[in-house]
């Protein structure tokens, strides 16, 4: 057992203790910011829609305009044409995490603990098909989507963690699963990344703009009969056999709700205890021509992350430029009494994280940055996600806890809960994310004061592969 593995244990067994002394603090409400990501400025003329100013009903009402909340509305409203389908967003679609990550569209699910052969196979084979339905729905709809498929590469920074990988890779490729083990010199034809013991490589993951494809969405999502309102935060939730969704100027009765809120979920009252809201920055460089990429080393493929515990994640855009997040204790932050805006200077966050991209590219020292960002994401105890319904009433769906692993996730998060509703549980009940439970943190102080103490304790730890 890696030393992460069981310092996390141990603070997951005090989380559990602590959860019971710690009570909800009275001023804690929602906050959101504006997305200031490369990817938003690449929507300069995205007009968002009327927020919603009367009372109205619905089949099912989705609270959230990020990947889970668009692919909720895509996969319901195509399996139930006849059903009415409101989205309420509380400022535009993709302004939360999906459309200030890094990009990176990858496979698996983060957090599913041990899995045997068979789960191995079916959840490699679903985000495959989901990153496949996402390319299918830009090509069928001719949506304008900045996005890449040639690859990421997951790279090892110490001896002992590329054996293991190079081990593992062979069991996964008995299983059909067709990643690749590059040995160093290999990886760095494609990635001539410095400090590295070997990579795998997956060809069929890639790079995604979540601000353009979550926008580009909304005249398909119309077209189909969804009703989008924009600027339109829900304030409160009284739940029964039919919901009455409060905000501020009109309501939605609604036989069923779907929470799409991700880091934003426990300030309507659900979830509170089983994740933490975590900001994460990111920065982007002015975009580079293919000759300047590959004179810092960039050769090919979309994108990379390391196997440290504050890990370092990049891809490249078809626009040419290098987006960096992670690297570094700084470039992750949690605000005292789960905050969901970040207010703070990341000065001297981007600068460590300049760092730590120059040690992996000495070349990219002097790239000018063209922005810098910070998203919020949900991140539970064990790192787990969890995609299920609850309620007296069996009609409170939810998908949330991807970890920095959602781009894919929260796209197929639409399927599963249409699934369950549709009562069709066959394709996933091996799958570990549906129902699951999520271990407890406590609130604060507790919360803070362990954010703090994990931080320091592990940042500088391997992290646990996502597979
Ligand atoms: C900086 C960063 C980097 C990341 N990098 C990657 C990566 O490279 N690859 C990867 O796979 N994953 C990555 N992730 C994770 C991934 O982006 C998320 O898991 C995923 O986007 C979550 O999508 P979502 O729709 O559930 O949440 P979000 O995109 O956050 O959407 C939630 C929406 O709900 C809205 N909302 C909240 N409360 C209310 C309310 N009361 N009323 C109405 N609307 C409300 C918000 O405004 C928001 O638009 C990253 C995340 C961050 C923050």
């Amino acid at each position: 057992m890696t030393i992460t593995k069981t310092i996390e244990r141990a603070l997951y067994a005090g989380a559990q203790a602590f959860t019971k002394l710690s009570y909800p603090l009275s001023w804690e409400r929602l906050e959101i910011d504006e997305n200031k990501s490369l990817w938003a400025s690449y929507t300069p003329d995205y007009q968002a829609n009327p927020s919603l100013n009367k009372t109205i009903t619905a089949d099912l009402a989705i609270i959230g305009g990020g990947y889970t909340g668009v692919s909720t509305a895509y996969n319901f409203i195509r399996r139930y044409p006849n059903k009415s389908v409101v989205l309420l967003e509380a400022k535009t679609l993709g302004n939360g995490a999906s459309g200030r990550n890094g990009g990176m569209m990858l496979n698996w699910v983060y957090g599913m603990g041990d899995m045997t052969d068979s789960q191995t196979q079916q959840i490699y084979a679903h985000t495959h098909r989901t990153i496949d339905n996402i390319l299918e729905s830009i090509d069928e709809h001719n949506l304008d989507v900045s996005v890449r498929r040639d690859g990421c590469l997951e790279i090892f920074t110490d001896e002992q963690r590329a054996n293991a990988a190079r081990e593992e890779i062979v069991y996964l490729n008995q299983l059909g699963i067709p990643v690749q083990f590059l040995e160093k010199d290999e990886a760095q034809q494609k990635l001539n990344l410095t400090g590295i013991y070997g990579a795998l490589f997956d060809p069929s993951e890639g790079q995604l703009n979540g601000a353009q494809y979550t926008r580009a969405m909304k005249p398909v999502l119309q077209s189909l009969g969804v009703q989008v309102y924009e600027n339109t935060r829900v304030t409160k939730i009284d739940e029964g056999a039919k919901h009455d969704i409060h905000t501020p100027n009109g309501m939605v009765k609604a036989d069923a709700l779907m929470l799409a809120t991700n880091g934003y979920t426990g300030k309507l009252g659900y979830f509170r205890k089983d994740y933490f809201p975590l900001h994460s920055h990111v920065f982007s460089t002015a975009p580079l021509t293919d000759a300047q990429a590959s004179s810092i080393g960039w050769q090919c493929s979309a994108g990379f992350s390391d196997d440290l515990n504050r890990i370092s994640y990049a891809t490249r855009t078809n626009e040419g430029h290098i987006v960096f997040g992670g690297g570094s204790n700084k470039s992750y932050d949690y605000l005292f009494n789960s905050r969901t805006a970040y207010n703070r200077n990341i000065d001297s966050a981007i600068v460590d994280m300049g760092r730590t991209m120059e040690h992996y590219l000495p070349g990219s020292k002097h790239l000018p940055i063209s922005h810098r960002w910070t998203g919020t994401l949900a991140i539970s105890i064990r790192r787990n996600c969890s995609i299920g319904v609850r309620g007296q009433h069996k009609n409170v769906y939810y998908a949330l806890g991807y970890s920095g692993h959602g781009v894919t996730a929260a796209n197929m998060a639409g399927e599963v809960i249409t699934d369950l509703y549709s009562n069709n549980l066959d394709p996933w009940q091996d799958m570990s994310f549906v129902n699951a439970d999520f271990g407890k943190i406590p609130l604060e102080p507790f919360r803070w004061l362990g954010y703090q103490m994990v931080t320091r304790i592990t940042g500088k730890s391997p992290r646990e592969p996502h597979r």
